[in-house]
């Protein structure tokens, strides 16, 4: 998997991108229900090691069901 958004290293200028993913304790979880949690994931230069983004992948996965967006756009 690689990053779409990031593409080069703003620090070093280098253009090898790690996506790497964080999970179980690293995982975030919403501030209001725990039990709504989604893996980390984290674009590191490979060249500086800095993170570069953080994101997770399915930010619907945070929300209680019945606040998620629905999947199709009924209207
Ligand atoms: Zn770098």
């Amino acid at each position: 998997m690689t990053d779409k958004y990031v593409t080069r290293c703003p620090y070093c200028g280098g253009s090898e991108i790690i996506t790497t993913c964080q999970t179980a304790y690293g995982a975030v979880t919403n501030a209001e229900s725990i039990l709504h949690s989604a893996e980390l994931y984290h674009s590191v230069c490979r060249n500086c090691g800095s993170v570069l983004r953080s994101f997770v992948k399915d930010p619907e996965k945070l929300l209680k069901k019945k606040d998620r967006k629905p999947k199709d756009d009924i209207f």
